[in-house]
């Protein structure tokens, strides 16, 4: 222990910088319905281990819905990483994620034209990902594998099937896969024995390693998995992007209230891949539709405006034309230069020896 108070221990409405007022509470998390649900609290910094944090935003399930808690992020003053504190506990975790959690069935609940633009877009990031393995991938294993749609993908490009492994919590989704040959676990990496040491050529977590409480725990198993040159691409919410600097206070997309526990800044993210040993050779920036649309619309939806009826319009399960618009936004933005809402870092497992200096990183 640090010996020092922590700011934000305890229970209780938090108080960001500067003791801003709290968030009111919409009525709609205020009647008891949906209920509250069990929490524990998490008083040491998952990234760095110290105890001393702020309050740095408050929010309630805007999304979903699930449970009624008023949920808090704090920001540790020594690293200045954000997490949720307290988090929801390992008993509630079905409740959060509902069997209509969009993840699980994607392509069946957003519009077609918007699936294959996303099929487009994640096609042109793993061909950047393979492009810097330098050698063949015999062995993929992808980290909440979903539908399996980058298994299936890295199977067209030539992997063989026995070298596709998938983790993937839902149990439901991970049966289907495993009827069609796949080699998938229902376990948190922490848990999996899926792979051993050393055995790994590539592997992708992409919006996983924000819905875990310990980070640098899963990280250190994935280094440990890859071989000797191998690499793990990571992908997460950005939460220095413009947009989650217009609503940090409660309403940004990225937050996904209760269901990140982590809000990594991009120097988190590559400090993440540092400590578990591996050589960070890329970082770069996503588009964050979807993030932009929640956040427009919990802003109508819960905010001042309260308004239902302009706020479904800005929903990106069924909105094609802001999903379009904001798409084509953040591609222009991304392409001159800006940070936006998601960050892709790619680490390389050091082919022998220690990590080799920082540097020719691109970016
Ligand atoms: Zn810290």
């Amino acid at each position: 222990m640090s010996g020092r108070p922590s700011a934000g221990g305890g229970g209780g409405a938090a108080r960001g910088r500067g003791d801003t007022p709290a968030v009111p509470t919409p009525t709609e998390f205020a009647g008891g319905d949906p209920p509250l649900i069990p929490t524990v609290p998490v008083d040491r910094c998952p990234l760095c281990g110290r105890s001393e944090f702020d309050g740095y935003a408050e929010g309630f399930d805007y999304e979903l819905a699930t449970c009624g808690n008023r949920w808090r992020f704090v920001e540790c003053r020594i690293c200045r990483h954000v997490w949720l504190n307290p988090r929801p506990a390992d008993g509630s975790l079905a409740t959060i994620y509902p069997s209509h959690y969009y993840a699980y069935n994607f392509a069946e609940r957003v519009h077609p034209i918007a699936v294959r633009g996303k099929a487009w877009l994640d096609h042109r990031r793993m061909a950047a990902i393979v492009a810097r393995c330098g050698g063949p991938v015999r062995r993929y294993l992808d980290v909440g594998c979903g539908d399996g749609r980058f298994l299936k993908a890295m199977e067209r490009a030539g992997v063989p099937r026995e070298g596709l492994l998938g983790l993937e919590l839902d149990r439901s989704v991970a049966d289907r896969l495993a009827a069609q040959g796949y080699r998938v676990d229902c376990a948190r990496v922490e848990d999996s024995p899926i792979a051993d040491s050393g055995t790994l050529d590539l592997i992708t977590m992409f919006h996983v390693v924000e819905h875990i409480d310990r980070p640098r725990e899963a990280v250190a198993k994935l280094a440990d998995w890859l071989v000797p040159g191998g690499l793990l691409a990571l992908e997460t919410p950005n939460r220095e992007s413009l947009d989650a600097r217009l609503f940090r206070r409660t309403f940004w997309g990225g937050y996904h209230i209760p269901r990140h526990w982590q809000l990594f800044s991009t120097e988190g993210v590559r400090r993440l891949l540092t400590e578990a040993g591996l050589d960070v050779i890329l970082v770069s920036y996503q588009t964050g539709h979807s993030f932009w649309l929640y956040s427009i619309h919990h802003w109508l939806r819960f905010g001042p405006l309260r308004t239902r009826w302009l706020a479904k319009r800005f929903d990106p399960i069924g909105a094609l034309v802001p999903l379009v618009a904001a798409t084509v936004f953040d591609k222009v933005r991304a392409a001159l230069g800006a940070r936006t809402s998601a960050v892709l870092v790619i680490g390389r497992k050091p082919a022998h020896g220690l990590p080799a200096k920082r540097g020719g990183v691109s970016e």
